[in-house]
């Protein structure tokens, strides 16, 4: 039996959008293939509230932001950790030689404008990496004020990873002055694994020009250049099957309405929350409880495992919490094609179960 998917990524794919991967191929270097890349970043950018290039990645969100430290710092990052995904952000540094350093907050405490403006008055740092939406911990950080912070420093590359909250709640990548914003396609944007997409800001462009070895494949500034040069083409053969979904899903997402579909992972968050209040204890501080994913704080002490065993026998999953956060926690999500409905079946479904 397949079981309906409320995990932070990959999460559950709407049929139509799981048939537009069985598309026939087209050759990558047509002018079809050209248009169906166009069409792609010129909605993203409307999806991203940016009028940066966009530039398309087959890999996972991973793979952006290894490549997006390796291609533009030239000097030293600092990087800014909420959780497990901030923490791989500084492995992808310091396994690739890039000078760094990693500034962490407790579990569940975000990243604060007063932590960044001090790392960066030290003027040691070109580039610095926030997690917007920190799926291990379930904290969603403000970037607004970390944004007005930000615009002390015009020099500085910032890049932020929106892997599990793009697509969900608003992020205005350029008023906030995002240089490099990362997404991929398995969380909020409601698809299969196995692309990711980033903005790139002429920032960007000038800080990885003065970068000497940046890698080939995960080269942003190879990729970038090549878009422009070869029409929006790829140097190597990027997953059209992902492409033909994600511009099927971007004319979805926007049939909706962006304001509609963040009214609604809002709606669907503020349920998971109420609930988790009612039977358990939000993980992170309220205010900076994110949209798309809620992690609740096992205060009864149920087994988790055993939970989304007997879930399983009904065709639902949830996760359990992250690394050291096992059993301690567990983590619904509210993100991509979840409709308020099915997120009220999957609670009282909870609430039969413990
Ligand atoms: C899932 C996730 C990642 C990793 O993305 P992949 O697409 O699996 O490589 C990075 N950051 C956050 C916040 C995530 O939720």
């Amino acid at each position: 039996m397949h079981k309906k998917l409320f995990i932070p990524g990959p999460v559950e794919v709407r049929e139509d959008v799981l048939e537009k991967m069985a598309t026939p191929m087209i050759g990558h270097r047509t002018k079809d293939a050209s248009e169906l890349q166009r069409g792609i970043s010129e909605k993203m950018q409307r999806l991203m509230y940016t009028k940066s290039a966009i530039l398309l990645s087959t890999s996972s969100g991973s793979g952006l932001m290894e490549g997006a430290v390796r291609s533009c710092t030239g000097k030293r990052a600092a990087m800014f950790s909420v959780g497990a995904f901030g923490d791989r952000w500084y492995k992808m540094a310091t396994s690739n030689g890039i000078p760094a350093d990693l500034i962490s907050s407790e579990p569940g405490k975000p990243t604060t404008p007063e932590m960044v403006d001090k790392a960066l008055a030290s003027g040691k740092y070109d580039l610095i990496t926030i997690t917007h939406n920190e799926t291990s911990t379930g904290v969603m950080n403000p970037v607004e004020e970390i944004a007005q912070v930000m615009h002390k420093y015009p020099e500085v590359v910032w890049c932020l990873d929106t892997v599990s909250s793009m697509g969900g709640t608003k992020i205005e990548v350029d008023t906030l002055g995002v240089d490099i914003c990362i997404t991929s396609t398995q969380k909020c944007l409601g698809l299969p694994p196995g692309m990711a997409i980033c903005s790139f800001s002429e920032k960007a462009v000038a800080a990885a020009s003065k970068v000497e070895f940046r890698g080939t494949y995960l080269d942003l500034l190879e990729l970038y250049n090549y878009i422009k040069k070869k029409d929006h083409q790829y140097p190597s053969t990027p997953s059209l099957s992902h492409m033909f979904a994600l511009d099927y899903q971007l004319d979805r997402i926007f049939a909706e309405g962006l304001e509609n579909r963040f009214a609604r992972h809002l709606k669907m968050a503020e349920l998971v929350r109420a609930w988790t209040k009612e039977n358990f204890e939000l993980f992170p501080e309220e205010r900076y409880a994110s949209n798309t994913l809620t992690t609740v704080k096992n205060t009864r002490g149920i087994s988790v495992g055993d939970l989304n065993k007997k879930l399983g026998e009904k065709g639902y999953m949830i996760s359990n919490g992250y690394g050291s956060l096992k059993e301690l926690t567990f983590r619904i999500a509210h993100m991509a094609d979840a409709t308020i409905d099915e997120i009220r079946t999957l609670l009282n479904l909870i609430d039969s179960l413990i």
